[in-house]
């Protein structure tokens, strides 16, 4: 009973720590003891359940979180100016966290103390899908806009994301004739939400299964052979997350990074536990709107939208991993060498579905884009599951930052 008394803040954060510890013991006691197999089966059932739960009302809430988003704010002659907040921010954050990136990766070097014959087997056994800058751009293009019916069906955040923006225009354009629709819209909403709060409730069990899972079937020898890597990585994506957003945010707007913090938990250790940005997106809605008071228009607009687009903690990392690459590899990339780099991986970021791993698909056009070997990527995703929480993390966090900006600037102007 005493679970009860803490607030579900609370309880996730105790989730996610049981579920660290527990995970340790079970790496200590080794994969063949019955007690570490029955654990991480149980544990791994407990958490894909809570990352199912989430994702299936991820659809409907997009969907209709968006339409009544739009056609709220077009009615009150906000459109613009939202949109406009709105990518100037994303864009500005992620061209901070990807030069961050270069300057860290330029700085420390890491990758050129490791000799590349390490890694030539695991190179070699790899196949990479070769993925062009054009190629890939197309794709991203072709990708926008999809039949809704195939889009919702298949979880394509992002065409969905596009059909409800149009679908909130008309509502708006088409006015008083289809009030129905929208208050059927506002409505199937806030049904959606409640479901949202429900699942909430199995959320420190959820998390504290995803942690568990994942500490427990880390493979620490690699990690500690690429340490250098990794270190630079977490570190300044952890630099961006702790200094750079909320300082930005409390200039922007006066919002503390304490206030911010105990707004933004939930969302965050769902991020860290599930590395998805889209199964986490019912949570960071419910976290912007209800915790941090981003109004349900302004939320409903920038968070979908950020989740698939705006991804600080992937375009660093991307940048990163690029450099560790040409060290890896014995190049030295030239200062227009690392304007590309940072041009794709702004896109490679903007480009990446929110789910685990994303980046590591489109890590191959950055890589391509100046001539290293995309078979490179096999030396990085055993290691991608730890880089992926934070990178993660950090990508949510980008979105609740800029619904708070975006809220602040339009009631300005
Ligand atoms: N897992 C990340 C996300 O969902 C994407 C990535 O792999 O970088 O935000």
């Amino acid at each position: 009973m005493a679970m009860s008394k803490l607030s579900l803040n609370n309880q996730i954060l105790l989730g996610a720590v049981t579920g660290a510890l527990t995970g340790f013991w079970l790496a200590q006691l080794g994969q063949e003891s019955a007690i570490s197999q029955n654990g991480l089966y149980v544990a791994k059932l407990a958490g894909t359940l809570f990352t199912d739960l989430l994702k299936m009302v991820l659809i409907p809430l997009v969907f209709t979180s968006i339409v009544v988003g739009v056609a709220n704010l077009r009615a009150h002659q906000q459109m613009n100016r939202v949109w406009q907040v709105t990518l100037i921010f994303f864009m500005a954050t992620m061209a901070l966290a990807v030069m961050l990136g270069l300057a860290a990766a330029n700085l420390f070097q890491p990758g050129r103390e490791l000799p590349i014959a390490m890694f030539q087997d695991a190179m070699q056994n790899f196949q990479a899908t070769q993925m062009s800058l054009p190629e890939f751009f197309a794709h991203f293009l072709h990708s926008l806009f999809q039949n809704p019916v195939a889009a919702l069906a298949q979880g394509n955040v992002l065409a969905v994301v596009i059909f409800a923006l149009l679908l909130g225009i008309a509502l708006v354009v088409g006015g008083e004739r289809y009030r129905n629709i929208l208050t059927l819209m506002q409505e199937f909403l806030e049904l959606i939400l409640m479901l949202v709060g429900w699942i909430m409730r199995l959320a420190p069990l959820g998390i504290m299964a995803l942690v568990l899972q994942l500490v427990a079937t880390q493979d620490t020898g690699l990690l500690a052979v690429m340490i250098k890597f990794v270190v630079v990585v977490l570190s300044t994506t952890l630099l961006h997350g702790v200094v750079v957003l909320p300082l930005i945010l409390y200039l922007m707007t006066g919002v503390t990074p304490y206030k911010f913090w105990q707004g933004a938990r939930e969302a965050l250790i769902t991020a860290m536990a599930t590395s998805s940005s889209a199964a986490t997106l019912p949570v960071t809605l419910r976290c912007a709107e209800q915790h941090l008071h981003v109004k349900r228009d302004v939320a409903g607009f920038v968070i979908p939208l950020g989740a698939t687009v705006n991804m600080d903690g992937t375009a660093l990392y991307e940048a990163v991993a690029a450099l560790f690459v040409a060290n890896l590899v014995g190049v030295e990339l030239t200062v227009l060498q690392q304007m590309i780099v940072f041009v794709t991986a702004m896109l490679a970021a903007m480009g990446a579905p929110g789910i685990p791993s994303a980046g590591m698909v489109t890590m191959v056009m950055v890589l391509q884009s100046v001539g290293l070997p995309a078979e490179a990527i096999a030396v990085l995703l055993p290691i991608d599951r730890i880089l992926d929480t934070v990178r993660t993390m950090v990508n949510v966090e980008g979105d609740l930052v800029g619904s708070l900006v975006v809220q602040h600037w339009i009631r300005r102007g």
